[in-house]
């Protein structure tokens, strides 16, 4: 472990071009729960699961109960930058670090003062206004009650992360078929007869054939129960 640590010292010492990905596990230090952890966000106490609730789908039929839930748990507001996020701004600050990718929506990069900060899952600190697209603060969220709305008229929705779940699992859906398909194509390129002829060339074949049938199919009925909760 301590060596881990030396190691990844000297890489950070030798480095001026770091990209940085993360998740919620730079923010548990902060007090936000993980997502997925046993005592995190997904484990506690709603109706409806939080996959649920953060679906395109909810948000519009339940807007009230999608705000309570999203006001109560997705809005970290308070919490404050640990070390983790500080040690990042400075990296960058000091030219050695050039972006940070974060599955996380609570900011804490930005207020720790990190720039380049891109994020898969959207932000709370983006809301935007469904029928004129105008910007709202996550305070002007917080502090509004029941259901926000634009000054006209338009339901107000946070940026990105409904859909972000949805896409990720057609994604991989995509992926899982190419990848055997191009793998199967290639191998059968390059040993056209061989393939089907030499000890275990065969085997390798439908190995990957029934592999990638198996994960295809895993992954559309994955996403064939998921994904119209996020559109
Ligand atoms: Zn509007």
């Amino acid at each position: 472990m301590h060596s881990e640590i030396e190691t990844l010292k000297t890489w950070i010492t030798e480095s001026d071009n770091i990209v940085f990905f993360g998740g919620a596990g730079v923010s548990t230090e902060s007090g936000i729960p993980d997502f997925r952890s046993t005592d995190g966000l997904y484990h506690q106490k709603f109706d409806y699961p939080p996959e649920t609730i953060l679906s395109h789908t909810f948000f519009y039929q339940n807007p009230e109960y999608f705000f309570r839930f999203y006001r109560e748990k997705m809005l970290p507001l308070d919490y404050q930058p640990n070390e983790a996020h500080k040690k990042l701004a400075a990296l960058e600050q000091a030219g050695k670090l050039r972006a940070i990718v974060t599955q996380n929506i609570d900011g804490l990069h930005q207020k720790a003062g990190s720039k380049r900060v891109y994020e898969l899952h959207g932000s709370v600190l983006r809301n935007y206004c469904t029928k004129c697209g105008k910007f709202y603060s996550a305070e002007f969220i917080r502090d509004s009650a029941g259901v926000p709305h634009c000054t006209c008229g338009g339901l107000i929705k946070p940026d990105g992360f409904l859909a972000a779940i949805g896409w990720a699992g057609l994604a991989a859906t995509i992926w899982s078929v190419i990848v055997p398909a191009l793998m199967l194509r290639a191998s059968r390129k390059k040993f056209p007869a061989a393939a089907y002829s030499a000890p275990g060339g065969s085997l390798t074949i439908y190995v990957l054939l029934v592999y990638g049938c198996i994960t295809a199919v895993c992954h559309i009925l994955f996403v064939l129960h998921y994904l119209p909760m996020y559109e």
